[in-house]
């Protein structure tokens, strides 16, 4: 049973076309590329995974069941976990505090102890550093890393809490060539530690470096899917 799959999804603003007819699906230890322009229904079709819009018609399904999803805490709660583009961090807490935002374990409690503060510091470090950054100083704000760090903060995060499927929005937009790479093997870590993943972007070539499966976007309809050319990430 696929993580996720949508049948012939469609989304209507008013008489606004969004999505007509839209399917895919997501498995565990694989990623599923959204392609598309701008306009192309790409940011509605992950409202409507991440909880934030319903769909007019079509099948929509959780791990085999009517997702029915009211709102992003429904979503969250079903296992899927979605990076938006403008990450929610907050710029000056430490990296290790955005890594445990919203978090069972800092809920309710008061101020912090000194425990909990050392074990979540060294919980980031070490995630981090499972999936592939060393980040010496999990003190810093979260500001000063790169786009492409705090995108990989935000990766680990969603796996270390338990996701089963991991929405990244456009992770590499912003970023230059070797951002993007560090960001696409972190993509990468997250799929092989068996997290399904829905890839949105509007660039083939990060598609098909590191992509399972694809579905092409055209004003809101399927335009087809691309096969998959053979290239690595260390080419
Ligand atoms: P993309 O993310 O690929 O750029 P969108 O999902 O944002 O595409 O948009 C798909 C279409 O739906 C576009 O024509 C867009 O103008 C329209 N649209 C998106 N959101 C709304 C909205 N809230 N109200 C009306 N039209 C919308
Ligand atoms: P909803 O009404 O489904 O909650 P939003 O909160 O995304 O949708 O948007 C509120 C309103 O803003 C929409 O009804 C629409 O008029 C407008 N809007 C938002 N995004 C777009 C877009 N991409 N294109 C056209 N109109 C938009």
């Amino acid at each position: 049973v696929p993580l996720v799959e949508m049948r012939d999804v469609s989304k209507y603003y008013g008489n606004i076309r969004a999505l007509e007819g839209v399917s895919l699906e997501v498995h565990a230890g694989e990623i599923t590329c959204v392609l598309g322009d701008n306009g192309a229904g790409k940011s509605t079709l992950i409202k409507i995974i991440a909880g934030l819009h319903r769909h007019d018609a079509g099948d929509f399904r959780i791990e085999g069941r009517p997702a029915k999803l009211a709102n992003p805490r429904d979503a969250l709660d079903r296992g899927i976990a979605t990076v938006y583009q403008d990450l929610a961090v907050v710029p000056l807490m430490p990296v290790w505090r955005n890594f445990f935002l919203g978090s069972e374990p800092t809920k309710g409690r008061g101020p912090l102890r000194r425990l909990d503060v050392e074990l979540m510091r060294r919980t980031t470090y070490s995630e981090l550093l499972r999936m592939g950054i060393d980040l010496r100083d999990v003190d810093q704000p979260i500001g000063t890393l790169s786009g492409g760090e705090r995108q990989c903060v935000a990766i680990a995060r969603a796996v270390y809490f338990g996701a089963k499927v991991l929405v990244l929005d456009e992770p590499t937009a912003a970023l230059g060539v070797k951002q993007s790479g560090v960001v696409l093997k972190y993509v990468a870590a997250a799929r092989d530690a068996g997290l399904g993943v829905v890839l949105i972007t509007h660039n083939p070539h990060h598609a098909y470096l590191v992509g399972d499966r694809f579905i092409l976007l055209k004003r809101g309809v399927m335009a087809g899917s691309h096969p998959k050319p053979e290239i690595t990430l260390d080419d």
